[in-house]
């Protein structure tokens, strides 16, 4: 049997079994435990994070007033953190060639109904005007896992491609990358192109469970793809994106799982994820969620969101268009910093107008709305949406990164960042509305930079930008 060990470099030690299962008797032990649960909220009240079983304990919590202290705290984290800034991205789906046999996915080599699709290099370039032409900055790449038709250098040639378009006043500064595990020497490779956070699920960390998931192709190797993270950084990849596919185990297992990954990396590598995800399977072509017996309900989901964001305050969290809006809207201020917006999760779906070609979607968005839109959406809770990536463009990633953020000196740079990368968004592709909302909260949101000479210089970028300068950021 592996027992349990932080540092290992071995999966079924890092993720144990049963490390995991004692986890969660704990916590259902002390789910009414007020005492304890009052100690672990004063320790998460101090924002150094919380272990993986005190994160469990306070998911467990049956006692409402707590609970409500749980909300109440996350929130308080999230503003500390992150103000009331929400960074915007998109996916890019290159291809949907794969031969693996993930059984929630539509795009698995048995499913011989939806059309396979590749985008050749023109084609991305088509794509990638598309998706600035919304004004996108920040995307994330996404492909299936095929040696023949995926090879890491169509990978490589596309991200080359990506960076080196500037249609108008558009560029994607920040390439984020999900593609399957692989090798040490293949991360240095996506390190060279410059890529941002490389991001991969774990899908589910339960090794039998995933190994009935994943019954055919590469992926089956559970100790392979949960390794991957380790090879990324040692490869020098600094940034990585850690997450779960809420449904397909019991959710207590996922969320105690994904919070020892993050023990784990910062254990071995002093530097915890970049970012965690928390999607929730959907409906797809061929894909029933209901023969997932892990539904995790709306409530339970936002409990899971804030519960994270008290475990793990300064890892950015992101949420995607598979949750609609009403379901955004909760989680946006109890932990999340990161949304997709005016996604298509089709290949070719930004520049052709495919629609909803039978099976051609990955997923099913249940929030279908326009970038505009959801910027504008944002505006009108007061939130900041932003489109900034000046910090790995300036080499401030991985463990400096997360330096910065303990000492709460990222605000300083998130604020304006994010103020710049709006006005230009508003300057160069809203509607006239938008524009409007948004210059609003850039006058309320300008006054509250501290530093006196920062909040008159970004007076004075606001005004270079409104003159055609791009891309000022600190
Ligand atoms: Fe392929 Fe990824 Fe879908 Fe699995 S989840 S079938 S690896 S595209
Ligand atoms: Fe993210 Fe850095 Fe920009 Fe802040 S300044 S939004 S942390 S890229």
């Amino acid at each position: 049997m592996a027992k349990y060990d932080v540092k290992s470099n071995n999966a079924e030690e890092f993720i144990n079994h049963e490390e995991i299962l004692e986890s969660l008797d704990y916590g259902r032990e002390h789910k009414n435990d007020r005492k304890l649960i009052k100690e672990i909220l004063e320790k998460a009240k101090k924002a150094h994070g919380l272990s993986h079983r005190d994160a469990f304990v306070l998911l467990s919590c049956q006692e409402e007033d707590l609970n409500e202290e749980i909300f109440s705290l996350a929130k308080k984290l999230k503003e500390k953190f992150y103000g009331n800034r929400i960074v915007l991205f998109a996916p890019l789906y290159l291809s949907n060639y794969c031969v693996n046999g993930c059984l929630y996915c539509p795009y698995h080599a048995k499913n011989k109904t939806i059309p396979r699709r590749k985008l050749s290099q023109d084609e991305i370039r088509k794509e990638v005007i598309a998706l600035q032409d919304l004004g996108h900055k920040r995307l994330a790449l996404e492909t299936g896992e095929d040696p023949v038709n995926n090879p890491i250098d169509y990978v490589l040639e596309s991200i080359k491609t990506i960076y080196s378009i500037k249609h108008k006043n558009g560029s994607i500064r920040r390439v984020n990358v999900n593609i399957a595990a692989t090798t040490e020497e293949n991360y240095k490779k996506l390190l060279d192109a410059e890529i941002g956070t490389y991001i991969l699920f774990q899908e589910t960390y339960n090794k039998k469970n995933y190994e009935l998931l994943h019954p055919t192709g590469p992926k089956h190797d559970y100790n392979y793809h949960t390794e991957s993270m380790d090879r990324a950084m040692s490869a020098g990849i600094n940034d990585v994106g850690c997450g779960v596919l809420f449904g397909l185990q019991s959710y207590e297992y996922e969320f105690v799982g994904l919070l020892m990954h993050a023990e784990h990396l910062e254990a071995r590598f002093n530097c915890g994820p970049h970012t965690i995800s928390v999607p929730r399977v959907q409906p797809a072509d061929d894909i029933d969620p209901n023969e997932f017996d892990n539904s995790l309900s709306d409530e339970m989901f936002e409990k899971i969101v804030a519960c994270l964001r008290l475990a793990v305050p300064y890892t950015g969290m992101i949420i995607s268009t598979r949750e609609s809006k009403k379901v955004r809207e909760k989680v946006l201020d109890l932990g999340i910093s990161q949304i997709s917006g005016g996604s298509k999760t089709t290949v070719g779906g930004y520049s052709e107008d495919i629609g909803d070609v039978e099976g051609s979607n990955q997923f099913e968005l249940a929030d279908n709305r326009t970038l505009d839109e959801v910027v504008d959406w944002l505006l009108n809770m007061d939130y900041l949406p932003s489109f900034c990536t000046a910090c790995y463009r300036e080499g401030r990633v991985g463990k400096d990164f997360m330096k910065i953020v303990k000492d709460h000196g990222i605000g300083n740079m998130c604020q304006p960042n994010a103020i710049l990368t709006l006005d230009e968004y508003l300057t160069d592709y809203a509607s006239e509305k938008t524009r409007k909302d948004g210059r609003a909260l850039i006058n309320r949101e300008i006054e509250k930079i501290q530093n006196p000479n920062l909040r008159a210089n970004t007076k004075k970028w606001l005004d270079e930008i409104r003159d055609g300068k791009r891309d000022i950021h600190v």
